[in-house]
């Protein structure tokens, strides 16, 4: 039931190069950071690291998850890196970012999920540089909501959490993570008074019906602003392209998302969770 390897059209996209482009990946390098552009061998990397942004993955680039879309790997981390707070505060100042994106590994075998280091990393950067918006794409914590409070505390502009699919494709796509943990989730960031917003990746096989039923759950739970893009294959390991979605498919879902009651929804084929990330901070 696999799409096909060749892309559309529609997805064929620059190459990432550029003085710009050098200029921030030499600068990620020489501080030991890992971004989420490139472990997911994102297409806007031209386009982002060119405008000097980039999404910082902290805690390491080994995820105690599997789930079968993502090219982090999987394992038993080993990183915990007290100093990673300061290196992505100092890098961030030299890159001269007006709006930081963060995001990280699950750390399911923390006890406090990393939120200490997610809450010093914020907060670092609050410090260095006060007039960079940052947004916060955190994993789940597994229902350790003292652990998403102190995630969410440090002063960021938005707090992401991704379902990243529907409901009835959860089990093969997110197989440790559960559809109503994850709104669970989104409604307390939203009742403790944070700009909330998640993303989902089409072409996974859902159904129109089932994004409309995602989009009225995450309605319900208080979501401000929604992404839709389309999922890409990694690798050939990874889970297939079932579809192609088409531009004015991408274009509906937008229409039917403000309808439902979101505030904000970025939607079409290149959209990623951080995609236009500087202009969800007003939303
Ligand atoms: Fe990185 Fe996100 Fe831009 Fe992709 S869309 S290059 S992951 S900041
Ligand atoms: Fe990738 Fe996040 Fe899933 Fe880990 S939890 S495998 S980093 S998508």
């Amino acid at each position: 039931r696999a799409a096909g390897s060749k892309r559309p059209d529609w997805l064929r996209v620059k190459l990432p190069i550029g003085p710009e482009y050098a200029k921030v990946r030499k600068l990620v390098d020489e501080h030991k950071l890992h971004t989420i552009c490139e472990s997911g061998n994102c297409p806007n990397m031209g386009e982002c690291w060119g405008a000097g942004t980039a999404t910082f993955m902290i805690l390491g680039n080994i995820c105690t998850r599997s789930c079968t879309f993502c090219a982090v790997a999987t394992g038993r981390p080993n990183e915990y890196d007290t100093d990673e707070p300061r290196r992505v505060a100092e890098a961030i100042v030299l890159m001269k970012v007006k709006h930081a994106v963060l995001t990280s590994v699950n750390r399911d075998e923390l006890k406090d999920r990393g939120a200490e280091i997610w809450y010093q990393t914020v907060r670092l950067i609050k410090e260095a540089s006060p007039a960079t918006t940052i947004e916060t794409l955190i994993p789940d914590t597994k229902g350790n909501w003292e652990a998403l409070e102190r995630m969410i505390s440090a002063g960021q502009e938005v707090v992401s959490h991704n379902m990243e699919t529907v409901e009835r494709l959860y089990r093969r796509v997110r197989p440790q993570a559960r559809y109503e943990r994850s709104l669970e989730q989104i409604r307390r960031t939203k009742e403790y008074g944070q700009r909330t917003k998640s993303g989902i990746m089409l072409g996974l096989g859902e159904t129109n019906e089932e994004v409309f039923k995602a989009m009225d759950d995450l309605a319900i739970n208080g979501l401000d602003v929604l992404t839709l893009g389309q999922y890409l294959q990694p690798t050939k390991m990874h889970h297939e392209v079932i579809e192609w979605i088409h531009p004015e498919t991408f274009a509906m879902y937008k229409e039917e998302g403000l309808k439902r009651g979101l505030k904000y929804v970025e939607s079409g084929p290149l959209v990623r969770s951080s995609y236009h990330a500087e202009k969800h901070v007003n939303v």
